[in-house]
């Protein structure tokens, strides 16, 4: 059975620009150290000993920010 599709929660997350309540995450069990988010969008990731970490959530906007699901090669990366 499919998840039911309500209204109230596709505004909050995608008709809003300016305010959105979508952030980066990082599937660990996908991630491996490659470092490519870091280096492609510094503003949102830093590789912490060995590791990759989700940084400034506060600054990020899904309309303009989004993309950043594409620089990692192993899609660990999703926007929720
Ligand atoms: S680009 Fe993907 S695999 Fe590489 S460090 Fe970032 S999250 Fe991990």
């Amino acid at each position: 059975m499919g998840r039911e599709f309500r209204e109230e929660e596709f505004v909050v997350k995608y008709r809003q620009p300016e305010k959105s309540f979508l952030i980066p995450y990082i599937d660990y069990s996908l991630c491996v150290s490659c470092g490519a988010c870091a280096e492609l969008h510094p503003l949102f990731f830093v590789m912490r000993d060995g590791r990759a970490w989700v940084i400034n959530v506060e600054k990020f906007v899904a309309d303009r920010h989004g993309d950043v699901v594409f620089c990692c090669p192993f899609r660990a990366i999703t926007v929720e």
